[in-house]
């Protein structure tokens, strides 16, 4: 069985892409390699961060994970119109763009903030999506260079509702209406939120590549 190690501790990530990749890979994540480098998401892409993720994660582990093995980064995001695109690669740590706080938000804060950027912006300018690149690549001795490189990229179209509805996902899920819906992400679930998603758009051109 192929192994895949998954480069987040984001649990909600790896419950969405376990449950859309399903049986045929052994999963394991940065949870299961507590002294694993943390890699500093500094590309102004998700291109970008996710091959860093991806790559450096996978010289680090090098053979050292049960073969064959693949490691997987997912780099994510929401993208408003009004914002001119932002939060973008900040997403998760949106907030703490002001505060300066280190590391990622909690995702209320980071929502509050939405909200309030956008409190006079009208129902018909509120368009936005989420983006999702995930980069793969073979995890293999850390001498060799990481050739196997692939990229895949999924978006889904949507707008930001003016207060949080539901309690399912994570992240911006509970402002998040996608095209098609009167409901949030998190109120409309997984199991139609993992068959819509910019993850789930990725993970299938993945799937089929395999
Ligand atoms: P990353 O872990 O650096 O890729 O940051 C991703 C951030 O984008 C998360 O912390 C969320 O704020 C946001 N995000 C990405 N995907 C989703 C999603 O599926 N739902 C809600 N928020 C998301």
């Amino acid at each position: 069985m192929t192994t895949l190690l998954i480069a987040t501790r984001n649990a909600h990530k790896v419950g969405e892409i376990s449950a859309i990749l399903g049986e045929p890979f052994r999963y394991l994540t940065l949870d299961d390699y507590p002294s694993a480098p943390s890699v500093v998401e500094d590309a102004t892409t998700f291109t970008g961060n996710a091959t860093k993720k991806a790559t450096e994660l996978a010289r680090w582990v090098g053979a050292a994970i049960p073969q064959p093995a693949f490691v997987l980064a997912d780099d994510s995001g929401l993208e408003v119109d009004a914002l001119a695109g932002a939060p973008g690669v900040h997403s998760a740590r949106f907030a703490a763009l002001d505060s300066g706080a280190a590391g990622n938000s909690p995702d209320a804060d980071n929502n509050r903030k939405l909200l309030r950027l956008l409190q006079n912006i009208p129902a018909e300018k509120r368009t936005a999506r989420f983006r999702c690149v995930l980069a793969l690549v073979e995890a293999q001795s850390p001498k060799s260079k990481i050739q196997s490189l692939r990229l895949f990229s999924g978006a889904c179209e949507g707008r930001i509702d003016f207060a949080p509805r539901g309690a399912g996902g994570f992240g911006y899920d509970p402002l998040f209406i996608p095209d098609g819906f009167t409901q949030s992400f998190a109120e409309l679930g997984e199991d139609v939120k993992n068959r819509l998603s910019h993850r789930a758009q990725a993970l299938a051109q993945l799937k089929a590549a395999l």
